[in-house]
């Protein structure tokens, strides 16, 4: 049987989601509840039975799932009450507005049986998944250093994101996101966090933020979102000791350079006049970067891998999910994991010291 799914939301996202699950097998969209007039009025245009509040549609015995779509501050008491009335739960990110609120709800999910799926849709972009490729197979060397980034030029929007109470600000906008992929991708405990805020808009909420993460395998990563950045910077940069690969964009553009020998194995450059003096130690590779030819023996372009990806694998693991037992591919112990890190970033922020995060053992 279909599964029957009610949008709690139906902005931009619940739209998104509307227009999303049309082609997924084993769900019908069936209805929407706003508290925007206007927002009901699109759903009832786009075919939607609209409640008259969440209470309507949760007393509908014909309705077994529910999208939490609203405003971050309103997931929590949504949430709950769908789960109470014994409705399984898909829910946008980030689940919660923190780490207490979010264990209270995972914890309610596992007492009533219902499924609790958080919407983490950027596991699924092909960027990341290209990067982790390069990570897992080590195609240029293990890779020691990660930088992910998320910049933009427009501010924050003037909507509820530019509201504390209503959960507003890049951390838990952005961050949630790039945290989430990064403690996918490095198996191993998160021994230091050191964070910055950034408050340069003069809002009450954080405008961007810059955190270096330390692993307890040695990798070290920098996580970093800006909403006052007119030139972009790549979205992914890593580096081993014998390669480097970027991704500049959302279109897949980018490179990597992979030196076939070891450093020690190589000659010193030739020193080279460089600016107001000369320089060995940072002479440039002969390489056509636009272009990706390297006209030194030494290094070569390869090719940045291109991965297969569908978001869509989201809804149908939620929905295998409430079918009977799929294990949930965003696990709740992950989601606890994230936010809690999002957490230390804001109290090495306000103490300016190092959050020892997940202190190596012993
Ligand atoms: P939005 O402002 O466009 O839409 C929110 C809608 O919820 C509005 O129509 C509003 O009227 C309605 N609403 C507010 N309170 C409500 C309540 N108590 N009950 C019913 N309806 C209510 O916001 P959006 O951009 O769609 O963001 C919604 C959620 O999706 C947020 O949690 C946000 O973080 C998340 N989001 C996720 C992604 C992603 O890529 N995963 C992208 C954007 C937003």
């Amino acid at each position: 049987m279909d599964h029957r799914l009610v949008i709690v939301g139906y902005g931009t996202m619940g739209v998104t989601h509307f227009e999303k699950l049309a082609d997924v097998d084993g769900v019908e969209v069936v209805g929407a509840v706003d508290i925007d007039p206007a927002r009901e009025h699109y759903a009832a245009e786009d075919g939607l039975h609209v409640y008259p509040d969440l209470e309507a549609a949760l007393a509908d015995d014909g309705v077994d799932f529910v999208f939490v779509c609203t405003p971050n501050d309103s997931h929590r008491s949504i949430a709950e009450a769908a789960l109470r009335a014994g409705k399984h739960v898909m829910c946008e990110k980030p689940a919660m507005l923190d780490s207490e609120e979010l264990a209270a709800v995972t914890s309610l999910a596992v007492a009533t049986g219902r499924v609790f799926a958080v919407h983490q849709n950027r596991r699924w972009d092909e960027d990341y998944l290209s990067i982790k490729h390069l990570y897992d197979d080590e195609t240029i060397g293990r890779i020691g250093y990660i930088e992910t980034r998320v910049h933009g030029s427009r501010g924050i929007p003037g909507d509820w994101r530019a509201r504390k109470a209503q959960g507003g600000g890049m951390l838990l906008d952005w961050g949630v996101h790039l945290v989430d992929r990064l403690l996918l991708m490095v198996d191993s405990p998160v021994v230091g966090v050191y964070g910055r805020l950034s408050f340069v808009l003069g809002k009450e909420v954080e405008d961007g933020f810059k955190a270096y993460l330390t692993f307890a395998n040695g990798v070290e990563a920098l996580v970093d979102v800006s909403t006052t950045n007119y030139i972009p910077l790549p979205k992914w940069l890593v580096q081993s000791v014998r390669g480097t690969a970027t991704i500049d964009d959302w279109q897949m553009n980018g490179k990597v350079l992979f030196h076939a020998e070891t450093l020690d194995e190589e000659d010193d450059a030739e020193p080279i006049a460089a600016g107001a003096g000369m320089t060995k130690t940072m002479a440039p590779r002969k390489v056509d970067f636009k272009a990706l030819v390297a006209n030194d023996p030494a290094v070569e372009f390869l090719p940045l891998p291109r991965v297969d990806t569908d978001v869509k694998g989201f809804y149908r693991n939620a929905l295998a999910a409430a079918d009977g037992g799929a294990p949930l591919l965003v696990a709740h112990a992950e989601l606890l994991r994230t936010m809690r890190l999002l957490e230390a970033i804001e109290e090495s922020h306000r103490t300016g010291q190092v959050v020892a995060f997940e202190p190596a053992a012993p």
